[in-house]
């Protein structure tokens, strides 16, 4: 099958853009992470590379290894933050795959034993435990980046 084009009005194309609102967590020059709205599991965040890509297959390699390194930092600040006995981490490619918006992520999920993931794309959480979660987890990361 030929390779869908980027399509840069999907939502989180429209996020790095600033023309949709995001509870954001961490941010460099080549990535953006922010809380997901309809997370899993409390403190889900989606780690995204600046760089317009649809999925793992049409990726530039070294911004997939920029996007990797991010999203190892910020697992370990949500771990930590939201005091998880593990994490679960996902990425989706094309719809087939489970793939519902088409801008390359990476899902970041705090576990706790014994405690199941929420549906995907299940209930929109409440705006309020979404800013409380991303302080939370900005807090954790910002130690990290000190050196804490
Ligand atoms: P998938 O493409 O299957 O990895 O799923 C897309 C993910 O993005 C889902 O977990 C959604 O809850 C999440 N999502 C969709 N729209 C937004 C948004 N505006 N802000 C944050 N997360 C979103």
């Amino acid at each position: 099958m030929a390779a869908t084009a980027y399509d840069p009005n999907n939502i989180f194309a429209k996020i790095l853009r600033g023309e949709l609102p995001a509870h954001k967590v961490y941010e460099t020059d080549k990535v953006l992470a922010f809380m997901d709205i309809m997370p899993r599991a409390d403190g889900h965040v989606l780690v995204i590379p600046k760089t317009a890509a649809r999925n793992l297959l049409d990726i530039n390699p070294d911004d997939l290894a920029d996007l990797a390194k991010a999203s190892q930092f910020v697992a370990k600040g949500v771990k930590r933050a939201m005091a998880a006995d593990g994490l679960t981490v996902q990425q989706f490619n094309e719809s087939a795959g489970g793939q519902v918006v088409f801008h390359i992520h990476v899902h970041i999920l705090p576990r706790w034993t014994g405690v199941a993931l929420r549906p995907h794309t299940g209930a929109m959480e409440n705006q309020d435990v979404l800013a409380k979660h991303a302080a939370t987890i900005r807090s954790a990361l910002e130690a990290m980046q000190a050196g804490g």
